[in-house]
Protein backbone atom coordinates (compact mmCIF):
# COMPACT_ATOMS: atom_id res chain seq x y z
CA UNK A 1 0.00 0.00 0.00
CA UNK A 2 1.69 3.54 -1.07
CA UNK A 3 0.32 6.31 -2.43
CA UNK A 4 2.69 8.11 -5.01
CA UNK A 5 3.03 11.48 -6.43
CA UNK A 6 3.84 13.07 -9.38
CA UNK A 7 4.79 16.57 -10.26
CA UNK A 8 4.94 18.27 -13.91
CA UNK A 9 5.71 21.39 -15.09
CA UNK A 10 6.36 22.23 -10.59
CA UNK A 11 8.72 25.03 -11.14
CA UNK A 12 6.57 27.60 -13.22
CA UNK A 13 3.73 29.64 -12.74
CA UNK A 14 1.10 27.78 -15.02
CA UNK A 15 0.79 24.83 -16.59
CA UNK A 16 1.47 22.54 -13.29
CA UNK A 17 0.08 18.82 -13.11
CA UNK A 18 0.06 16.77 -10.18
CA UNK A 19 -0.56 12.82 -10.54
CA UNK A 20 -1.43 11.00 -7.47
CA UNK A 21 -1.86 7.00 -7.81
CA UNK A 22 -2.74 4.25 -5.21
CA UNK A 23 -2.04 0.95 -6.08
CA UNK A 24 -5.45 0.53 -7.91
CA UNK A 25 -6.14 4.03 -8.63
CA UNK A 26 -5.19 7.81 -10.09
CA UNK A 27 -6.70 11.10 -10.38
CA UNK A 28 -4.40 14.14 -11.92
CA UNK A 29 -5.22 17.56 -10.69
CA UNK A 30 -5.01 20.00 -13.38
CA UNK A 31 -4.14 20.11 -16.47
CA UNK A 32 -3.57 23.47 -17.92
CA UNK A 33 -1.41 26.01 -20.21
CA UNK A 34 1.79 27.28 -19.75
CA UNK A 35 1.36 31.26 -18.89
CA UNK A 36 2.25 33.31 -22.35
CA UNK A 37 5.60 34.04 -22.83
CA UNK A 38 6.90 30.71 -20.65
CA UNK A 39 9.90 29.76 -21.61
CA UNK A 40 10.08 26.37 -21.13
CA UNK A 41 6.58 25.16 -22.78
CA UNK A 42 5.51 21.42 -22.13
CA UNK A 43 4.45 20.48 -25.52
CA UNK A 44 5.20 16.44 -24.45
CA UNK A 45 1.82 14.13 -24.62
CA UNK A 46 0.90 13.17 -21.22
CA UNK A 47 0.46 9.88 -20.69
CA UNK A 48 -3.57 9.22 -19.75
CA UNK A 49 -3.14 5.52 -19.08
CA UNK A 50 -5.13 4.48 -16.28
CA UNK A 51 -6.07 7.85 -15.21
CA UNK A 52 -9.66 7.38 -13.40
CA UNK A 53 -10.62 10.78 -13.34
CA UNK A 54 -8.86 14.62 -13.94
CA UNK A 55 -9.80 17.07 -11.34
CA UNK A 56 -10.10 20.82 -11.80
CA UNK A 57 -8.86 23.47 -9.36
CA UNK A 58 -10.55 26.10 -10.97
CA UNK A 59 -11.24 27.47 -14.84
CA UNK A 60 -7.89 29.83 -15.13
CA UNK A 61 -6.30 28.62 -18.91
CA UNK A 62 -3.45 27.56 -16.91
CA UNK A 63 -5.05 25.09 -14.60
CA UNK A 64 -7.90 24.04 -17.45
CA UNK A 65 -6.13 25.26 -20.92
CA UNK A 66 -6.01 21.37 -22.32
CA UNK A 67 -9.17 19.93 -21.09
CA UNK A 68 -9.69 19.25 -24.84
CA UNK A 69 -6.08 16.80 -24.80
CA UNK A 70 -7.55 14.56 -22.30
CA UNK A 71 -9.13 11.30 -23.92
CA UNK A 72 -12.89 11.35 -23.80
CA UNK A 73 -13.44 8.20 -21.97
CA UNK A 74 -11.04 10.30 -19.34
CA UNK A 75 -14.27 11.83 -16.58
CA UNK A 76 -13.41 15.30 -16.01
CA UNK A 77 -14.35 17.04 -12.85
CA UNK A 78 -14.89 20.33 -11.50
CA UNK A 79 -17.00 22.70 -9.55
CA UNK A 80 -20.68 23.63 -11.13
CA UNK A 81 -20.02 27.12 -11.26
CA UNK A 82 -16.77 26.92 -13.11
CA UNK A 83 -18.62 25.02 -15.73
CA UNK A 84 -20.98 27.63 -16.39
CA UNK A 85 -18.32 30.72 -16.83
CA UNK A 86 -16.36 28.23 -19.28
CA UNK A 87 -19.41 27.09 -21.32
CA UNK A 88 -19.70 31.11 -21.81
CA UNK A 89 -16.14 31.53 -22.73
CA UNK A 90 -16.19 28.70 -25.19
CA UNK A 91 -19.55 29.33 -26.73
CA UNK A 92 -18.06 32.60 -27.57
CA UNK A 93 -14.09 31.36 -28.72
CA UNK A 94 -14.31 27.81 -28.89
CA UNK A 95 -17.85 26.44 -30.25
CA UNK A 96 -16.25 22.45 -30.71
CA UNK A 97 -15.16 22.55 -26.98
CA UNK A 98 -18.44 23.57 -26.05
CA UNK A 99 -20.16 20.85 -27.84
CA UNK A 100 -17.56 18.41 -26.74
CA UNK A 101 -17.74 19.14 -23.04
CA UNK A 102 -21.90 19.08 -23.64
CA UNK A 103 -21.21 15.22 -24.90
CA UNK A 104 -19.63 14.65 -21.80
CA UNK A 105 -22.22 15.82 -19.61
CA UNK A 106 -24.89 13.22 -21.52
CA UNK A 107 -22.30 10.32 -21.39
CA UNK A 108 -21.47 11.59 -17.47
CA UNK A 109 -17.99 11.62 -18.19
CA UNK A 110 -18.22 14.99 -17.00
CA UNK A 111 -18.65 15.11 -13.08
CA UNK A 112 -19.84 18.76 -11.41
CA UNK A 113 -18.52 19.32 -7.70
CA UNK A 114 -19.75 21.30 -4.98
CA UNK A 115 -17.78 22.76 -1.94
CA UNK A 116 -17.38 19.99 0.84
CA UNK A 117 -19.02 17.00 -1.01
CA UNK A 118 -16.34 14.01 -1.35
CA UNK A 119 -15.85 11.93 -4.16
CA UNK A 120 -14.67 8.67 -4.12
CA UNK A 121 -11.83 7.57 -7.52
CA UNK A 122 -11.44 3.90 -6.76
CA UNK A 123 -9.59 3.71 -3.02
CA UNK A 124 -9.20 7.69 -3.14
CA UNK A 125 -11.28 10.58 -1.67
CA UNK A 126 -11.40 13.87 -2.85
CA UNK A 127 -12.71 16.97 -0.94
CA UNK A 128 -13.22 20.24 -2.43
CA UNK A 129 -12.79 23.43 -0.23
CA UNK A 130 -13.78 26.47 -1.52
CA UNK A 131 -11.22 28.95 -1.52
CA UNK A 132 -10.59 32.76 -2.43
CA UNK A 133 -8.81 33.21 -5.48
CA UNK A 134 -9.03 35.81 -8.66
CA UNK A 135 -11.01 33.07 -10.09
CA UNK A 136 -14.47 32.27 -8.95
CA UNK A 137 -15.49 28.59 -7.71
CA UNK A 138 -11.70 27.46 -7.14
CA UNK A 139 -11.36 25.14 -4.69
CA UNK A 140 -8.37 23.38 -2.48
CA UNK A 141 -8.50 19.77 -2.70
CA UNK A 142 -7.87 17.42 0.25
CA UNK A 143 -7.04 14.04 -0.93
CA UNK A 144 -7.18 10.66 1.05
CA UNK A 145 -5.57 7.69 0.11
CA UNK A 146 -5.45 4.85 2.21
CA UNK A 147 -1.93 5.68 3.74
CA UNK A 148 -1.50 9.40 3.19
CA UNK A 149 -3.83 12.78 3.75
CA UNK A 150 -2.91 15.03 1.17
CA UNK A 151 -3.83 18.92 0.53
CA UNK A 152 -3.50 20.57 -2.78
CA UNK A 153 -4.19 23.97 -2.67
CA UNK A 154 -4.86 25.28 -5.80
CA UNK A 155 -4.29 29.08 -6.53
CA UNK A 156 -5.70 30.46 -3.67
CA UNK A 157 -5.15 33.98 -1.82
CA UNK A 158 -6.23 35.36 1.64
CA UNK A 159 -6.97 39.29 0.23
CA UNK A 160 -10.61 38.77 -1.24
CA UNK A 161 -13.78 39.20 0.05
CA UNK A 162 -14.10 35.61 1.17
CA UNK A 163 -10.30 35.70 2.17
CA UNK A 164 -11.06 35.94 5.72
CA UNK A 165 -12.39 32.57 6.11
CA UNK A 166 -9.27 30.73 4.59
CA UNK A 167 -7.46 29.66 7.98
CA UNK A 168 -10.55 28.98 9.99
CA UNK A 169 -11.33 26.54 7.45
CA UNK A 170 -7.87 25.06 7.27
CA UNK A 171 -7.92 24.73 11.02
CA UNK A 172 -12.20 23.66 11.64
CA UNK A 173 -12.31 21.81 8.38
CA UNK A 174 -9.14 20.34 6.68
CA UNK A 175 -7.49 19.60 9.86
CA UNK A 176 -11.17 19.19 12.31
CA UNK A 177 -9.34 20.99 14.93
CA UNK A 178 -6.26 18.87 15.41
CA UNK A 179 -7.84 15.72 15.12
CA UNK A 180 -7.04 15.34 11.04
CA UNK A 181 -3.50 15.59 10.37
CA UNK A 182 -2.10 15.86 6.72
CA UNK A 183 0.90 14.50 5.79
CA UNK A 184 1.65 16.10 2.43
CA UNK A 185 0.85 20.25 1.85
CA UNK A 186 1.10 20.96 -1.73
CA UNK A 187 1.13 24.78 -2.20
CA UNK A 188 1.12 27.62 -5.15
CA UNK A 189 3.66 29.78 -4.59
CA UNK A 190 2.92 32.17 -7.35
CA UNK A 191 4.31 35.75 -5.03
CA UNK A 192 7.19 33.67 -4.06
CA UNK A 193 8.68 35.65 -7.40
CA UNK A 194 6.81 38.67 -7.45
CA UNK A 195 8.41 40.46 -4.60
CA UNK A 196 5.59 41.49 -3.04
CA UNK A 197 5.45 41.36 1.09
CA UNK A 198 1.95 43.00 1.28
CA UNK A 199 -0.86 43.29 -0.84
CA UNK A 200 -3.71 45.48 -1.43
CA UNK A 201 -7.12 43.87 -0.48
CA UNK A 202 -10.26 43.69 -2.56
CA UNK A 203 -11.59 45.98 0.30
CA UNK A 204 -8.90 48.62 0.16
CA UNK A 205 -9.04 48.49 -3.76
CA UNK A 206 -12.72 49.36 -3.59
CA UNK A 207 -11.88 52.26 -1.53
CA UNK A 208 -9.24 53.19 -3.80
CA UNK A 209 -11.59 52.97 -6.93
CA UNK A 210 -13.73 55.57 -5.05
CA UNK A 211 -11.09 58.08 -4.40
CA UNK A 212 -11.22 58.06 -8.38
CA UNK A 213 -14.49 58.16 -8.75
CA UNK A 214 -15.13 60.80 -6.66
CA UNK A 215 -13.35 63.24 -9.06
CA UNK A 216 -14.49 61.33 -12.25
CA UNK A 217 -17.23 59.66 -13.10
CA UNK A 218 -16.67 58.35 -16.20
CA UNK A 219 -14.52 55.52 -16.37
CA UNK A 220 -13.10 52.64 -18.67
CA UNK A 221 -12.22 49.47 -16.53
CA UNK A 222 -10.00 46.58 -18.13
CA UNK A 223 -10.41 43.64 -16.60
CA UNK A 224 -10.23 39.84 -16.75
CA UNK A 225 -14.43 39.49 -17.74
CA UNK A 226 -13.59 36.19 -14.81
CA UNK A 227 -12.42 38.19 -12.38
CA UNK A 228 -15.47 38.02 -9.98
CA UNK A 229 -14.22 39.80 -6.84
CA UNK A 230 -12.43 42.98 -8.68
CA UNK A 231 -15.31 43.46 -11.30
CA UNK A 232 -17.52 43.73 -8.27
CA UNK A 233 -15.21 45.73 -6.54
CA UNK A 234 -15.31 48.51 -9.14
CA UNK A 235 -19.16 47.99 -9.71
CA UNK A 236 -19.73 48.87 -6.46
CA UNK A 237 -17.55 51.61 -5.99
CA UNK A 238 -18.97 52.76 -8.88
CA UNK A 239 -22.71 52.36 -7.99
CA UNK A 240 -22.01 54.60 -5.03
CA UNK A 241 -21.25 57.16 -6.60
CA UNK A 242 -24.48 57.11 -8.82
CA UNK A 243 -22.44 55.53 -11.76
CA UNK A 244 -23.68 53.08 -14.31
CA UNK A 245 -22.37 50.12 -15.44
CA UNK A 246 -21.97 49.34 -19.31
CA UNK A 247 -20.79 46.14 -20.38
CA UNK A 248 -19.45 46.57 -24.54
CA UNK A 249 -20.21 42.76 -25.57
CA UNK A 250 -23.08 40.31 -24.62
CA UNK A 251 -20.33 37.71 -23.67
CA UNK A 252 -19.72 39.89 -20.37
CA UNK A 253 -23.54 40.55 -20.23
CA UNK A 254 -23.75 37.15 -19.61
CA UNK A 255 -20.61 36.39 -17.43
CA UNK A 256 -22.21 39.29 -15.07
CA UNK A 257 -25.73 37.47 -14.88
CA UNK A 258 -23.87 34.08 -14.09
CA UNK A 259 -22.06 35.44 -11.53
CA UNK A 260 -25.22 37.16 -10.24
CA UNK A 261 -26.80 34.07 -10.44
CA UNK A 262 -24.60 32.05 -8.59
CA UNK A 263 -22.34 34.17 -5.84
CA UNK A 264 -25.26 36.87 -6.41
CA UNK A 265 -28.00 34.21 -4.23
CA UNK A 266 -26.08 34.51 -1.33
CA UNK A 267 -24.30 37.33 -1.12
CA UNK A 268 -24.93 40.81 -2.34
CA UNK A 269 -21.56 41.73 -3.25
CA UNK A 270 -21.18 39.74 -6.30
CA UNK A 271 -25.39 40.67 -7.33
CA UNK A 272 -24.77 42.60 -10.67
CA UNK A 273 -27.84 44.74 -10.59
CA UNK A 274 -28.59 47.61 -13.16
CA UNK A 275 -26.22 47.17 -15.90
CA UNK A 276 -26.18 47.47 -19.21
CA UNK A 277 -25.34 46.52 -23.03
CA UNK A 278 -23.22 49.69 -24.08
CA UNK A 279 -25.62 51.03 -27.06
CA UNK A 280 -24.93 54.49 -26.91
CA UNK A 281 -27.23 55.78 -29.72
CA UNK A 282 -30.00 53.65 -28.30
CA UNK A 283 -32.87 56.08 -27.57
CA UNK A 284 -33.86 55.85 -23.79
CA UNK A 285 -37.32 57.19 -22.17
CA UNK A 286 -38.22 57.66 -18.63
CA UNK A 287 -41.32 58.93 -16.88
CA UNK A 288 -39.57 61.86 -15.11
CA UNK A 289 -37.90 62.89 -18.24
CA UNK A 290 -39.55 65.66 -20.29
CA UNK A 291 -38.64 63.66 -23.51
CA UNK A 292 -36.07 60.53 -24.66
CA UNK A 293 -32.76 60.90 -24.71
CA UNK A 294 -29.66 58.77 -26.18
CA UNK A 295 -28.01 56.12 -24.04
CA UNK A 296 -24.83 58.62 -24.78
CA UNK A 297 -26.45 61.50 -22.71
CA UNK A 298 -27.62 59.42 -20.10
CA UNK A 299 -24.09 58.24 -19.32
CA UNK A 300 -22.78 61.68 -19.73
CA UNK A 301 -25.63 62.79 -16.98
CA UNK A 302 -25.23 59.97 -14.74
CA UNK A 303 -21.44 58.89 -15.14
CA UNK A 304 -20.21 55.74 -15.66
CA UNK A 305 -18.74 52.42 -15.52
CA UNK A 306 -17.59 50.83 -18.75
CA UNK A 307 -16.09 47.57 -18.68
CA UNK A 308 -13.96 47.14 -21.88
CA UNK A 309 -11.10 45.32 -23.23
CA UNK A 310 -8.03 46.65 -25.30
CA UNK A 311 -9.28 46.24 -28.57
CA UNK A 312 -9.82 48.40 -31.52
CA UNK A 313 -13.77 48.40 -31.29
CA UNK A 314 -13.75 49.65 -27.93
CA UNK A 315 -11.56 52.89 -28.79
CA UNK A 316 -14.74 54.70 -30.59
CA UNK A 317 -16.10 54.30 -27.44
CA UNK A 318 -13.59 56.39 -25.52
CA UNK A 319 -13.53 58.73 -28.26
CA UNK A 320 -17.24 59.46 -27.55
CA UNK A 321 -16.53 60.60 -24.41
CA UNK A 322 -12.97 62.39 -24.43
CA UNK A 323 -13.92 65.67 -23.95
CA UNK A 324 -14.52 64.29 -20.73
CA UNK A 325 -11.29 63.22 -19.86
CA UNK A 326 -12.38 59.79 -18.73
CA UNK A 327 -10.03 57.44 -16.58
CA UNK A 328 -8.76 54.20 -17.86
CA UNK A 329 -8.13 51.74 -15.29
CA UNK A 330 -6.20 49.09 -16.16
CA UNK A 331 -6.71 46.33 -13.17
CA UNK A 332 -4.78 42.77 -14.49
CA UNK A 333 -1.21 41.84 -13.92
CA UNK A 334 1.06 44.57 -14.99
CA UNK A 335 3.59 42.17 -16.69
CA UNK A 336 1.59 42.30 -19.74
CA UNK A 337 2.70 46.17 -19.84
CA UNK A 338 6.47 45.34 -19.06
CA UNK A 339 8.22 45.21 -22.43
CA UNK A 340 11.04 43.06 -20.68
CA UNK A 341 8.30 40.61 -19.67
CA UNK A 342 8.06 37.29 -21.71
CA UNK A 343 4.28 37.83 -21.72
CA UNK A 344 4.64 41.37 -22.68
CA UNK A 345 1.12 42.41 -24.55
CA UNK A 346 2.17 45.13 -26.70
CA UNK A 347 -1.31 45.75 -28.23
CA UNK A 348 -2.36 46.64 -24.67
CA UNK A 349 0.20 48.39 -23.72
CA UNK A 350 0.21 50.68 -27.25
CA UNK A 351 -3.80 51.25 -26.64
CA UNK A 352 -3.01 52.49 -23.31
CA UNK A 353 -0.29 54.75 -24.41
CA UNK A 354 -2.42 56.23 -27.24
CA UNK A 355 -5.41 56.76 -24.93
CA UNK A 356 -2.97 58.91 -22.52
CA UNK A 357 -1.66 61.00 -25.88
CA UNK A 358 -5.72 61.66 -26.58
CA UNK A 359 -6.26 63.28 -23.20
CA UNK A 360 -7.26 60.14 -21.20
CA UNK A 361 -6.34 59.41 -17.52
CA UNK A 362 -4.80 56.08 -17.18
CA UNK A 363 -4.60 54.60 -14.00
CA UNK A 364 -2.89 50.94 -12.75
CA UNK A 365 -4.99 49.71 -9.90
CA UNK A 366 -4.89 45.99 -9.41
CA UNK A 367 -4.45 43.41 -6.74
CA UNK A 368 -3.26 39.80 -7.01
CA UNK A 369 -5.17 36.62 -7.36
CA UNK A 370 -2.07 34.94 -5.11
CA UNK A 371 -1.33 34.58 -1.66
CA UNK A 372 1.67 36.76 -0.75
CA UNK A 373 4.58 35.07 2.03
CA UNK A 374 2.80 35.90 4.79
CA UNK A 375 -0.68 33.63 3.56
CA UNK A 376 1.57 31.27 2.72
CA UNK A 377 3.25 30.96 5.75
CA UNK A 378 -0.03 30.83 7.62
CA UNK A 379 -1.26 28.55 5.62
CA UNK A 380 1.85 25.98 6.18
CA UNK A 381 1.64 26.75 9.78
CA UNK A 382 -2.17 25.98 10.03
CA UNK A 383 -1.72 22.52 7.73
CA UNK A 384 1.76 21.41 9.77
CA UNK A 385 2.18 18.52 7.40
CA UNK A 386 3.90 15.84 9.23
CA UNK A 387 5.84 14.66 6.47
CA UNK A 388 6.24 16.88 3.03
CA UNK A 389 6.05 20.40 1.69
CA UNK A 390 5.72 20.72 -2.07
CA UNK A 391 5.99 24.31 -3.42
CA UNK A 392 4.51 24.30 -7.29
CA UNK A 393 3.02 27.30 -9.48
CA UNK A 394 6.19 29.26 -8.83
CA UNK A 395 9.47 30.14 -10.21
CA UNK A 396 11.32 30.63 -6.93
CA UNK A 397 10.49 27.22 -4.48
CA UNK A 398 13.54 28.44 -2.71
CA UNK A 399 11.85 31.60 -1.43
CA UNK A 400 10.02 29.20 0.61
CA UNK A 401 12.97 28.66 2.74
CA UNK A 402 12.64 32.47 3.97
CA UNK A 403 9.40 31.83 5.19
CA UNK A 404 7.97 32.69 8.79
CA UNK A 405 7.73 29.07 9.75
CA UNK A 406 9.21 26.48 12.29
CA UNK A 407 12.68 24.92 11.34
CA UNK A 408 10.76 21.71 11.67
CA UNK A 409 8.59 22.59 8.64
CA UNK A 410 11.23 24.40 6.60
CA UNK A 411 13.21 20.75 6.60
CA UNK A 412 9.94 19.37 5.27
CA UNK A 413 10.07 21.22 1.92
CA UNK A 414 10.96 19.91 -1.45
CA UNK A 415 12.40 21.38 -4.35
CA UNK A 416 10.98 19.90 -7.06
CA UNK A 417 12.80 20.92 -11.18
ZN1 LIG B 1 -2.57 29.49 -11.83
ZN1 LIG C 1 -5.60 30.91 -11.09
Amino acid sequence: MSTDIEFFGADKIGGCVTVISTDTSRIVIDFGEDLPGCENPDKSPFDFQGTDAVFFTHYHGDHIGRIGEIPESVPVCMGETSYKILQNIWERVDKLRSRKMKERESNNTLLLFKSEATISVGDIRITPYSADHSAYDAYMFLIETPDKKILHTGDFRAHGYHGKELIPLIREKVRRNGERDIDILITEGTMMSRNVKKVMTEEQMKEEAGNIFSRNRYAFLICSSTNLDSLATFHNAAKSFGMQTFVYSSYISKQLKTFSDTAGSSDRTYRFSGYYLLEPEKQLTHEKWKKPKTQAQFMRDYGFLVIIKPEDYCRRYIEMFIDLTPVIIYSMWDGFLNVNHPAYNKIWDDFLKEQKGNGAEVIYLHTSGHADPDTIAEVIRAVSPKEAIYPIHTESSSGFYDLDIPQELKDRIVLLR
